[in-house]
């Protein structure tokens, strides 16, 4: 069994080319009144959020690629105007041992901790054993754990990112969401404040805990 952190990669992006592209769009709604060479696309970006004129955040997307655990796409599949491209159970197949994200929500050397893993020990070794007998791929994946980690790729709009953070980082979220999802959101604030400050999240989350943030390297 390999117990891993969760990680996030986020594509390389020029939050200031980000946010002057949506105001280009959005100033067609506005006869151009605002002069966006200046900073005067801040102000329309604002204006637009504002009035819940949306739409126009939809111009720009943003990738990440995360690994998390299973339970985390669960969640996060609900999204539907989010894209995912999700590793395939397939990739078990080649495996010796389970991949497992170490849970967020329960501390080490506590008695559930040990009944968490004393659980997952037991699934790996039943895993082991119908894979050796042949299990089928279909069959092998009734066992997986929510713990199990999976590589997911989830790209949105940035009108779709907002809605996200705003359910998924707040106190209500899963913490295994949670982990992944604030240091992205706080990530995004500071490149793009004018898009992201209004988006209220979890303070309290440990940021011990946080997912590690790497850029996306695209080969
Ligand atoms: C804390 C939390 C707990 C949850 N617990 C559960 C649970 O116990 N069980 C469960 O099943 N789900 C649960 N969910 C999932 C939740 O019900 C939503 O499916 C999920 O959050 C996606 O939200 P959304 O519909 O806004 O998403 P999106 O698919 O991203 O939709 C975005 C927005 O588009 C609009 N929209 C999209 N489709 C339609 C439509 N068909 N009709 C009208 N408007 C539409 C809505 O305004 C919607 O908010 C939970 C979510 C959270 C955040």
């Amino acid at each position: 069994m390999k117990l891993i952190d969760p990680v996030v990669y986020v594509e390389n992006y020029d939050g200031e080319e980000i946010m002057k592209f949506l105001a280009n769009m959005a100033s067609t709604c506005y006869n151009y009144e605002f002069d966006i060479s200046k900073d005067n696309y801040k102000d329309l970006l604002l204006k637009c959020i504002k009035s819940d004129h949306s739409s126009i955040l939809e111009h720009k997307t943003i990738t990440i690629k995360m690994i998390g655990d299973s339970g985390v796409y669960k969640d996060l599949e609900r999204h539907r105007y989010a894209t995912f491209s999700v590793e395939s159970i397939k990739n078990l197949k080649y495996e010796s041992e389970l991949k497992l994200i170490k849970p967020v929500n329960i501390e080490e050397q506590t008695d559930f901790y040990y009944e968490w893993e004393k659980c997952v020990k037991k699934l790996e070794e039943s895993f082991q054993i119908m894979k050796r007998e042949g299990a089928t791929e279909e069959q092998l994946r009734m066992i997986i754990p929510y713990s199990a980690a999976l590589e997911m790729n989830v790209t949105c709009n940035i009108r779709e990112w907002r809605h996200l953070f705003s359910l998924r980082t707040t106190f209500h979220a899963h913490p295994a969401i949670r982990q992944l999802l604030i240091p992205v959101l706080v990530k995004f604030k500071q490149d793009m404040p004018e898009l992201f400050a209004d988006i209220e999240y979890d303070t309290e989350f440990p940021k011990e805990k946080y997912a590690k943030i790497l850029p996306l390297q695209i080969i």
